[in-house]
């Protein structure tokens, strides 16, 4: 096996120079998906009993498979939460991957844990957490939010009074998709604060006033958003932790996606009350410049993690044994084997200094504010709401639900613009709006105004 393998370096050489390619074009397709008969139709039977070579594969990646992607950091690419990796982040993704680290437990991922951990210290100060709060990276948002309620629920349950009893928990419709769907896994029951706007302290105390005695009693945990997904919006997050501290509640804030801007001195003040949670979510792989796939969940007490995730098998005994003291980030989220999907982001840290954070999602912030005033100086178009955070909800006056999906495809078609739809909740009626979402600081004021333009 230990012979020159002239292929395999050519191979990797190739790869090297698609990678290259990939992170230094300046102006690459947008791409689009095609139906999975169409793919086959193009490439045909790749997993064979004897393969197809890797050449072979790699060309037809290259001319069919790759451009059915839209890569979402295409700075005309504003739909969902768009992301922008650092190069510095994509190049320690490659290495993540060549250096084989098993990164749930210290034994095994000391080198690897310990720059994740020097991240997370980062990320972590941001929030303003007391002395003892920590975290870890999870493979994003879903996983973060589903160990953090894992963990709230565990903890309330250690009273033997609710040992059997099925648990509650109260969040705003503004909340993302992933707390309900989360809150099924965890088998948990839910009530919504009806109103997108931001849920407010006051909010939160009416709606408890309204539950039954036993949906009181089973109540456990509040769930804000730092930065709700389809508009940006951070709900009031002091009142809140003061109700759940008199109401003996557990205080989960979920900015997954607004929590890149706890960096940004300009918006910071909106956060004010985070550093009251229990627990908290922040995506790097959103608007922290990391690679798919990286979430963190961070935990202002983390033995209450522990309690809840720890894992126990005959097998694993080695890994709790003094020899091999130190961190485990399984301990403390639903995985076991887990990638070190907090090195690239350690590695873009260390590379680009702290600041260069700032600026770039400074600049996101701006461009929210720039389309806000192109939208506002334009007679065909309208704020939906003033911009908050990097969303921009805007109509385009006269169009209905239809002529936004038809724009939403002919840019996309083009090749021009990915920018989707979206519904905001206006009193009882939904109404179809067009939205931004800025993450790109290469993103251009003219890549705005020609998609606005597009409008007309
Ligand atoms: C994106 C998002 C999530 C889900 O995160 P994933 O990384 O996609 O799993 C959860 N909450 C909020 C507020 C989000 O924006």
């Amino acid at each position: 096996m230990h012979h020159i393998d002239i292929e395999l370096i050519e191979m990797t050489l190739d790869v090297m120079k698609y990678v290259i390619g990939r992170v230094s074009a300046t102006d690459h397709e947008i791409g689009k998906p095609k139906k999975a008969e169409e793919l086959k139709a193009l490439v045909g039977e790749t997993v064979t009993s004897k393969g197809v070579g890797g050449e072979y594969a790699f060309n037809l990646w290259k001319a069919h498979l790759a451009k059915a992607n839209v890569p979402v950091d295409h700075p005309r690419n504003l739909a969902f939460v768009p992301a922008s990796p650092t190069k510095a982040a994509i190049m320690f993704d490659l290495i993540t991957s060549a250096s084989s680290i098993h990164g749930a437990y210290w034994m095994e991922g000391a080198g690897g844990i310990f720059c994740e951990n020097e991240a997370m210290k980062w990320i972590v100060s941001l929030t303003g957490l007391p002395e003892g709060a920590f975290g870890v990276f999870t493979s994003g948002g879903t996983a973060a939010n589903l160990s953090a309620i894992v963990t709230a629920r565990e903890h309330w349950r250690e009273n033997p009074e609710f040992k059997r009893e099925k648990g509650l928990i109260v969040t705003s419709i503004g909340a993302h998709s992933s707390i309900k769907a989360m809150a099924k896994v965890a088998d948990v029951d839910i009530v919504l604060v009806d109103s997108e706007e931001h849920l407010t302290g006051e909010a939160l105390r009416e709606t408890i006033a309204t539950l039954t005695e036993h949906q009181r009693k089973c109540l456990f945990a509040v769930v804000a958003t730092g930065g709700t997904t389809n508009a940006g919006i951070i709900d009031d997050l002091d009142s809140i932790a003061k109700v759940c501290e008199e109401e003996n509640l557990w205080f989960h804030v979920d900015a997954a996606y607004g929590g890149g801007a706890l960096v940004a001195d300009s918006v910071r003040h909106l956060f004010n009350g985070i550093e009251k949670a229990d627990s908290i979510t922040i995506d790097p792989h959103k608007w922290m410049f990391s690679p798919y796939d990286c979430g963190a969940v961070i935990y202002k007490n983390m033995e209450l993690a522990k309690n809840a995730h720890s894992q126990q098998g005959s097998y694993l005994e080695i890994f709790k044994d003094e020899g091999a003291h130190g961190f485990n980030p399984t301990d403390y989220q639903i995985q076991l084997t887990r990638r070190v999907r907090g090195l690239p982001l350690w590695f873009s840290l260390a590379t680009h200094g702290t600041d260069r954070y700032k600026e770039a999602v400074e600049r996101g912030l701006e461009l929210a504010q720039i389309a806000g005033r192109l939208i506002e100086a334009h007679p065909d178009l309208e704020l939906v709401r003033a911009p908050s955070l990097s969303c921009v909800l805007y109509r385009r006056i006269g169009w209905k639900p239809e002529d936004y999906t038809h724009w939403t495809y002919e840019n996309h078609k083009k090749g021009f613009a990915l920018v989707t739809p979206t519904k905001w909740k206006n009193g009882d009626t939904y109404e179809t709006c067009s939205r931004f979402c800025f993450i790109n600081p290469d993103t251009t004021e003219k890549d705005i105004s020609m998609i606005l333009e597009s409008m007309i």
